[in-house]
């Protein structure tokens, strides 16, 4: 376990911020630095079958030491970083024995990381936290995850009197820009189950996500000297203000929580010519999430009947609720669950305001929850992770090896 922060500060000094524009994968040259590094490593701590392929997406497999016949499960981490905060030069900072005081980031700047706004900083008062200098994020998302592995690894090749079967381990590029899953190899990576390290609290234990998809409003007009206009114009901003109109008002993000869906208008464009609004829909349930996309094609329909063909809707599928293809194997919670509660640590099951990669590969297959890595404040320079967080994650992983090979027959 010693090597779990050298490990963690390691991965966090290489840059591998992610590239939503890039049409390659990795979308950046640059996440090849950390995927290359991995790679040696894996083959230090004595992993086998280790592998990358052309476009960075990394696997390894501890073999089983016992005679039984279990099922192979595996644990995924992404090698990323947000395209939305510098991951450049990252310089991290470790506080030993947190006070539960102000921690002064960046004196220059003045930035501070205070428990009186982010109040979950208190539960680990005693404790060793990670943080950035106020320049950059941290990186412990998911880096953090990718030391876990890497050291309940490392710890079962270590310790071979804890039995096992067969466990698979896999890196990707591009969970940041959404494109995670999207060349993993199922097949080939030949689980069973896996779950991806990829949460923050200690605890979180997740294997429901948001249906998703994305929409975008394109209205055209018609431009007229404004003091000949009448019955002649057509003002593209006023239709686009209407639709926004006929939205309900309270299903947005700042007024909803746990399973409520929403609308969300991310952008507006517009001049009297043409106008453009851009939205996103999330819904965990199923059967909301298509009255939502129903609602918005009523509108249109309702517009273009009162103001002619001006507008048109798009809407695009983005993720699905990874609950369906999880809940007909729920022994793969239940382990997760008792591995947590084994150790002490009460597991936080709740649905994510979100989406993970691990939805995307339910559907291509591999049935993939999500458990928490530890950090805090992703995506930005307040981000930290306390160390002790860490190694409770290494110790769930080894334990959900130990305990997936004593109960499934
Ligand atoms: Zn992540």
């Amino acid at each position: 376990m010693e090597k779990l922060l050298p490990r963690f500060l390691e991965y966090v000094a290489i840059d591998t911020q992610s590239d939503p524009y890039s049409k390659t994968t990795p979308s950046t040259e640059k996440q090849w630095n950390l995927a290359k590094k991995l790679v040696l490593e894996l083959h230090q701590i004595g992993m086998q079958e280790v592998s990358i392929d052309e476009h960075a997406y990394i696997m390894a497999t501890l073999p089983s030491n016992i005679d039984k016949k279990v099922p192979t499960i595996g644990f995924v981490s992404h090698i990323d970083t947000t395209p939305d905060f510098s991951g450049k030069n990252v310089k991290p900072q470790i506080v030993k024995d947190y006070d539960g005081e102000e921690i002064i980031l960046n004196k220059q700047k003045e930035i501070v990381l205070s428990p009186d706004y982010f109040e979950d900083l208190l539960q680990y008062k005693g404790q060793t936290l990670i943080t950035t200098d106020g320049t950059t994020l941290l990186g412990a998302d998911d880096k953090a995850g990718i030391a876990e592995i890497v050291t309940a690894m490392e710890y079962l090749v270590q310790h071979p009197e804890i039995k096992h079967g067969k466990i698979r381990i896999a890196f990707t590029p591009d969970e940041e820009i959404g494109r995670g899953a999207h060349k993993f190899d199922v097949e080939k990576f030949g689980a069973a189950w896996a779950y991806t390290m990829d949460g923050s609290q200690v605890g979180e234990l997740e294997f429901e996500n948001f249906n998703a998809a994305s929409a975008k409003i394109q209205i055209e007009g018609k431009s007229v000297h404004p003091g000949y206009a009448k019955n002649k114009m057509v003002n593209a901003i006023g239709i686009a203000n209407e639709f926004l109109g006929l939205l309900p008002p309270r299903e947005v993000p700042e007024k909803t929580s746990d399973r409520e869906g929403f609308f969300h208008v991310h952008s507006i464009k517009g001049e009297i010519e043409s106008a453009e609004i851009q939205l996103i829909i999330r819904d965990h349930d199923q059967e909301h999430f298509e009255a939502r996309k129903q609602l918005l094609h009523d509108i249109t329909a309702k517009l273009q009947k009162k103001y002619g063909d001006y507008i048109t809707l798009n809407i695009e599928d983005q993720y699905r609720n990874m609950r369906e293809k999880v809940e007909p194997v729920f022994h793969i919670v239940e382990i997760a669950k008792e591995a947590m509660e084994s150790l002490g640590i009460e597991p936080i099951i709740k649905p994510i305001r979100g989406g993970t990669d691990g939805s995307q590969l339910s559907f291509m297959g591999l049935p993939c929850p999500n458990i928490f890595a530890g950090g805090h404040n992703f995506h930005g320079k307040y981000e930290y992770v306390p160390l002790e967080s860490m190694e409770k994650a290494v110790q769930v992983i080894v334990k959900i090896c130990e305990l997936t090979a004593v109960q499934i027959k």
